[in-house]
């Protein structure tokens, strides 16, 4: 059921992504680990259960579930966050975009 979601996100998110092939393949050497691939259950879960007009609720939901536990954040900041180069952070609206754009099981 995921696979449907992860399929759609790469094709949305890995085709912009500085670290993927234009085509939604991603070329990230084997060594860095993408926060988006990795948390992407976690991701699916900030989603769809905040309700939300403000784009700032669904990013705090992130910090406190993804982030808190990333080994690239402490003290609440994140140097590839900063740098723009975590792609989960980045491209977190059309992320969300796409989530919510797939309707839910019944
Ligand atoms: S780094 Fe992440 S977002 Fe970028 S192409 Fe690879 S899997 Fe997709
Ligand atoms: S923004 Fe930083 S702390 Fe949050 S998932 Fe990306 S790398 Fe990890």
């Amino acid at each position: 059921m995921m696979d449907h979601y992860w399929t759609a996100v790469q094709k949305k998110v890995c085709t912009k992504c500085i670290d993927g092939d234009r085509y939604g393949e991603c070329k990230l050497p084997v060594q860095f680990k993408c926060a988006l691939k990795e948390n992407f259950s976690s991701v699916m879960h900030v989603v769809q259960t905040t309700n939300s007009d403000n784009v700032l609720d669904y990013i705090a939901a992130l910090r406190r579930e993804v982030c808190s536990k990333c080994l690239e954040q402490t003290d609440g900041t994140c140097y590839v966050r900063n740098l723009l180069d975590c792609p989960l952070d980045h491209y977190f609206p059309i992320i969300i975009e796409v989530i919510e754009g797939i309707a839910k099981p019944a």
